[in-house]
């Protein structure tokens, strides 16, 4: 053969294999990621310590950090905020919910992943459950641990999250949390552990399915509305009613409902003992309030159960709502969705039975 046909040969080899290349490029699915902070981008001096700066890492540098990541998808990544999230906020939600739903109207987006501290990582998956308009997969993650720490669970929690919003078989489950090879609904799942890895379970729902190094596998579907069924739209919010949980205890002090009214509550989710209860002042408390208008949710301190209606307190008489299965914090942000619009208790009990 002359160098000339070698040559030749050469060149269509190479431009078969870019091609190849490229084809296989484009069918990957692409995903995009938001990160907000959190301990998944959290630095330490030294891989064995406690203390650690939350958010310190880019989220690029942690796209790097994880081989293998981009044989599941394109990605790209956003930075939304780049907070721990005990600093969370409902205007960086806001900003996060209305990118998301930009992002997945899309046809060129397959799914979103968000990177977010573990502290309130369930109120903004259950946020978003509520907000985000469509059936793509929308994946939640963080660590427990800070990306310098001796065994970072951070890197396989990435990883797991990118091959879950790549996956169609993620799809309409509405917003999902991956941590820990174990995949939970926003609904039901709830942070159990101020420390251990394994921190996030669903105590009465159990888990969606599980991802072992990126394969995934489903149990259930979440059965509450969520996302393309939820009638709650936040692109024309800017603000929310404010909503005040209060933590009820042994000889509870009533006045703390009474300063919450004070200081312009519209609503108060009690975090009550037991199946959502208070003691007597704080029920007559309660009570005064939900007169003047201020929606009454009884939710329970209890980690698992749910708070049933007229159980051991007659809602009826007193114009109260059962949070059913939504415990304080998740209770507290469908009330604030709720308290959007002028709604009657008995509707806003509805909504508590169906999201
Ligand atoms: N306070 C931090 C946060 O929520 C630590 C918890 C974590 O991310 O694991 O961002």
């Amino acid at each position: 053969m002359t160098n000339r046909k070698i040559v030749s040969k050469l060149l269509a080899i190479a431009m078969l294999l870019s091609a190849l290349a490229s084809a296989a490029q484009q069918k990957k699915p692409n995903i995009v990621i938001l990160a907000t902070g959190g301990t998944i981008a959290g630095a330490a001096a030294t891989g064995t310590q406690a203390g650690y700066t939350s958010g310190a890492v880019t989220i690029d540098a942690m796209i790097a950090a994880v081989p293998g990541i981009k044989d599941l998808a394109n990605i790209q990544g956003e930075q939304i905020s780049n907070v721990g999230s005990q600093d969370m906020s409902f205007n960086i939600m806001l900003t996060l919910a209305k990118r998301i739903n930009g992002l997945l109207a899309k046809p060129n987006v397959d799914g979103i992943v968000v990177t977010h501290g573990t502290d309130t990582m369930e109120e903004t998956a259950f946020f978003l459950n509520l907000a985000v308009k469509s059936d793509k997969p929308v994946v939640l993650v963080g660590s427990m641990r800070p990306s310098t720490a001796v065994s970072a669970d951070g890197p396989l929690n990435l990883y797991e999250a990118i091959a879950v919003a790549a996956d169609p078989n993620a799809t309409g489950r509405g917003v999902l949390v991956v941590m820990n090879d174990w995949i939970e609904g926003a609904h039901s799942l709830t942070k159990t552990s101020t420390t251990a890895v394994q921190t996030f379970m669903s105590p009465l729902r159990g888990l969606v399915g599980v991802s072992a190094y990126g394969k995934n596998d489903y149990y259930n579907n979440p059965e509450w509305k969520h996302t393309t069924a939820s009638e709650f739209d936040v692109t024309n919010v800017a603000k929310f009613p404010r909503v005040d949980i209060i933590f009820a205890c042994a000889d509870m002090s009533p006045d703390l409902i009474d300063a919450a009214v004070a200081n312009g509550a519209a609503g108060i989710v009690i975090a009550g003992v037991g199946n959502g209860n208070m003691n007597k002042a704080s029920l007559e408390a309660a009570e005064r309030a939900a007169k003047k208008g201020v929606v009454i949710v009884r939710s329970s301190r209890v980690p698992t159960g749910s708070v049933g209606r007229n159980v051991e307190v007659n809602d009826d008489e007193m114009g109260f709502v059962a949070s059913d299965e939504l415990n304080p914090q998740k209770a507290r942000i469908l009330l604030m969705l709720a308290l959007l619009k002028p709604r009657t208790t008995t509707q806003i009990q509805e909504l508590f039975l169906t999201y």
